[in-house]
């Protein structure tokens, strides 16, 4: 061979090696979903809005190129709820693709709401779009690179990811899923449910949930190593009220159905639930550092739950 197709031969082989074992999901596109979804565009995503609708076609446009299976026609879990503010029934739409498992029957549930508030009061630069970017666009942007990640490298365990709507008028899209799951509800392993995983100043990444399996626990501080963020453990502890996270995110529906759940999350901050949770103030690093924590968790939570 030419000396320069040799080269161009070992270099494309060391891409294509990298990329095999790299076990990360792909940066770029992480900061695209997450810019795109918490545009002012879209206006907040508030449940049954002409935006979050649109919100919701990018991601099933995302899992139909992926080639993800799913249970329900375009991808889309529809639901019913009563909402006691608008004093009427509202129509969520929760969005779900499946990745089959190579060796067992039990299913890991990843979640992220992709829904967030709307429009409210103008603040005092007359901003009245609540962006919502790292509640959950982060979250949901790092759901939608999972799932790539595991439509090419498929898991043991089966992987359902649901984009959920409903979240912010009391976890409605995750309380639908769980009461009309596509399989029985014990076949679920556990539920990760990802909200809020793009800033925090100290470096730090909660993860809740650990309390009730503290089995988990170890598989979690093995998983994340060295990496960063820096996972902590807490925020689960009955009787601390507001301290216990327990309940305040998509995960809650799982636990009130006895299914174990882990919940990354980062501590509130200053623009939590503001016009100024926008796309120029998470932080991209942490948030492609979160997401390859989470990633790397799932893979061994994938390798060791088989055993027991
Ligand atoms: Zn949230």
């Amino acid at each position: 061979m030419h000396l320069r197709i040799k080269l161009l031969t070992a270099f494309l082989f060391i891409i294509v090696t990298f990329q095999a074992f790299s076990q990360s999901v792909d940066d770029r596109k992480l900061i695209k979903h997450i810019a795109y979804l918490s545009a002012d565009e879209l206006k907040g995503r508030k449940t049954g809005t002409e935006e979050n609708e649109i919100a919701r076609k990018y991601i099933v446009e995302e899992f139909k190129n992926m080639g993800l299976n799913t249970f329900y026609p375009e991808f889309t879990e529809e639901f019913r709820f009563q909402s006691r503010r608008e004093g009427k029934t509202l129509i969520g739409k929760n969005v779900i693709g499946f990745v089959p498992g190579t060796e067992s029957k039990k299913i890991i549930v990843v979640t992220a709401h992709f829904d967030h508030v709307g429009i409210g009061k103008a603040n005092a630069e007359g901003d009245s779009i609540f962006n919502g970017a790292d509640d959950n666009a982060s979250g949901t942007a790092a759901l939608l690179e999972m799932a790539k990640y595991f439509s090419q490298n498929p898991s043991k365990h089966s992987i359902l990811f649901a984009a959920l709507d409903g979240e912010e008028m009391g976890l409605q899209g995750a309380k639908a899923l769980v009461s009309d799951f596509p399989f029985e509800l014990d076949q679920i392993a556990l539920n990760i449910n990802m909200d809020m995983i793009s800033r925090n100043e100290k470096g730090e990444l909660y993860v809740s949930g650990t309390y009730h399996h503290p089995e988990l626990r170890a598989i979690l501080e093995e998983a994340s190593k060295g990496k960063k963020p820096h996972l902590k453990f807490g925020h689960d502890l009955p009787g601390t009220g507001s301290d216990d996270w327990t309940k305040s995110s998509d995960h809650g529906a799982f636990f009130e159905k006895g299914i174990p759940h882990i919940y990354f999350g980062v501590e509130d901050h200053e623009d939590y639930h503001k016009q100024s949770d926008e796309f120029k103030n998470i932080d991209p690093e942490f948030l492609i550092d979160a997401t390859n924590l989470i990633l790397s968790c799932i893979l061994r939570i994938d390798e060791v739950l088989l055993k027991e």
